[in-house]
């Protein structure tokens, strides 16, 4: 038998027994809203403990079980509970932690949507924030007060990549009794083990990498069994914002693989980040693994276990009308918001920066090109590139 922290073992076996639905390979799709009960007894005993139990669907089911169950070993977890996007996890995460009078700090440049939370939805219910630029642990401890609570983390940020010290940060939020919440979409729970370095509870946009395919929206939250009770038992049972059977069944799809697309577009983006950082008309190129930042490196090397896809450009252009030639001139890059997907895609702030319900971050330049590299060759995407760019 393969021992069950396995990562192969995990993904194609862990959390699915087979002699439950007739042997088959793959698990059914539980499209049941709520479970009977043999008996008023066992009613009353799988009430008790919802956490556990199949009882209705919005708070267990056995296809979004075994999701979940595979999730959580591969960060580590106890336990994790999976949303209806990763917008839901983040929010829950803070909310089940948050009190009013209570403050939070948060990475500067986080990603939109966790920006508006903290900025507009929790202040709605007397919580204060700060976005603070938390580079450095230094820093993260001198913005800390009495009224913290939550320091909330993206490392790296889905932007500009910036990273923090994830072991550093922890370490002096527990000594003070803070809880840490990460965003981990960008890294993946393969590349970045951050419940191991102290973390309390981590967040994942599934609807990125975890699902890899751009056809479903999934969020995740891992953390301590403790922990996630308290989530179960506050804003995932109030708000309801849960991943269906369905969704669940295309997500555990398209995690099975997860592996060997995350290897190959590694190796495919390392090939178009060398291109790019020798090209001419590119200033600038945001990537952990960027030459160009070699003080960089010592946090990716530390933190960062494997390569992924997601990095942004700055061309060296006087104007955006040139930034948007360059972009609607790809033709082998969609041009779309999310990344993580089998497809390659840009997305250019210049495109979003104005989008009037969102809290852009003035401190991310409105030139910035981002790339999320798909399953096609290097090869092909950088003759793409290379014509874009000579249009500019
Ligand atoms: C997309 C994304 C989210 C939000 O996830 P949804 O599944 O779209 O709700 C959160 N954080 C990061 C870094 C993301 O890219």
């Amino acid at each position: 038998m393969s021992h069950p922290t396995d990562l192969s073992y995990i993904l194609n076996h862990l959390g699915e027994d087979r002699s439950q639905y007739f042997d088959a390979v793959i698990p059914p799709i539980v499209q049941s809203a709520m479970f009977a009960h043999p008996d008023v007894a066992t009613m009353r005993r799988r009430i008790g403990d919802e956490f556990a139990e199949y009882v209705y669907t919005r708070g267990q089911n056995p296809t979004v079980a075994i999701v979940a169950r595979k999730i959580a070993a591969l960060e580590g977890a106890e336990s994790a509970l999976m949303f209806a996007s990763g917008a839901a996890a983040m929010a829950a995460g803070a909310l089940a932690v948050l009190r009013a009078g209570d403050e939070v700090l948060c990475v500067d440049k986080p990603y939109a949507w966790t920006r508006t939370l903290v900025k507009k939805h929790l202040a709605q219910f007397g919580v204060t924030s700060r976005l603070i630029d938390a580079r450095s642990p230094e820093t993260v401890a001198g913005a800390i007060t009495d009224r913290t609570r939550l320091i909330l983390l993206e490392s790296p940020n889905s932007l500009t990549f910036e990273q923090q010290d994830l072991a550093a940060i922890a370490a002096l939020a527990k000594a003070r009794g803070i809880r840490t919440l990460l965003d981990n979409s960008f890294a993946t729970p393969l590349g970045q083990s951050a419940l191991n370095l102290g973390i309390d509870l981590v967040a994942h946009s599934a609807t990125k990498y975890l699902n890899g395919h751009s056809d479903v929206v999934a969020g995740a939250l891992c953390g301590s069994e403790s922990l996630m009770r308290e989530v179960f038992a506050g804003p995932y049972m109030t708000l309801g914002a849960i991943l269906s059977p369905h969704d669940a069944w295309l997500l555990l799809r398209g995690l099975r693989t997860l592996p060997v697309r995350l290897k190959q577009i590694a190796e495919t983006t390392a090939e178009v980040l060398d291109w790019l950082e020798q090209h001419p008309k590119v200033a600038r190129v945001h990537s952990p693994w960027a030459r160009q930042e070699p003080e960089r490196f010592g946090l990716t090397e530390r933190q960062l276990k494997h390569g992924n896809g997601l990095f942004s450009i700055e061309l060296r252009a006087e104007r955006i009308d040139q930034v948007e030639t360059f972009v609607d001139g790809l033709k082998r890059f969609l041009i779309a918001a999310s990344w993580g997907g089998y497809e390659s895609l840009v997305f250019p702030v210049c495109g979003v920066r104005d989008w009037p319900s969102l809290d852009f971050p003035a401190s991310v330049p409105v030139g910035l090109v981002r790339f999320s590299i798909g399953l096609e060759s290097a090869d092909v995407l950088i003759a793409d590139l290379q014509q874009a760019l000579d249009r500019v």
